[in-house]
């Protein structure tokens, strides 16, 4: 059976996110949440479900908080 390499994965920055929740709404496939553990500063940090992230870029854009969110992009094969 043949395997879908995701295009791309997200790391968010746990201790930089406010939980505002902008980037789960925005993320087209929905492959975003928010944790049920809270960060140092008491926050729910936005996770990557860990499959299906297209590295579209929106939840980098959309998110208020420098460093909250880096996304990577797979090279062509
Ligand atoms: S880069 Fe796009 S697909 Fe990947 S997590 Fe962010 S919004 Fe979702
Ligand atoms: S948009 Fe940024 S601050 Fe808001 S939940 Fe997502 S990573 Fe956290």
């Amino acid at each position: 059976m043949e395997r879908t390499i995701d295009r791309g994965t997200v790391v968010i920055g746990i201790d930089e996110c406010k939980g505002c929740g902008l980037c789960v709404q925005a993320c087209p496939p929905r492959v975003l949440r928010l944790s049920a553990q809270l960060n140092r500063h008491g926050y729910h940090p936005a996770e990557y479900t860990g499959s299906g992230c297209t590295a579209c870029g929106i939840c980098y854009y959309v998110c208020p908080e420098p460093g909250g969110v880096t996304v990577f992009r797979r090279e062509a094969a």
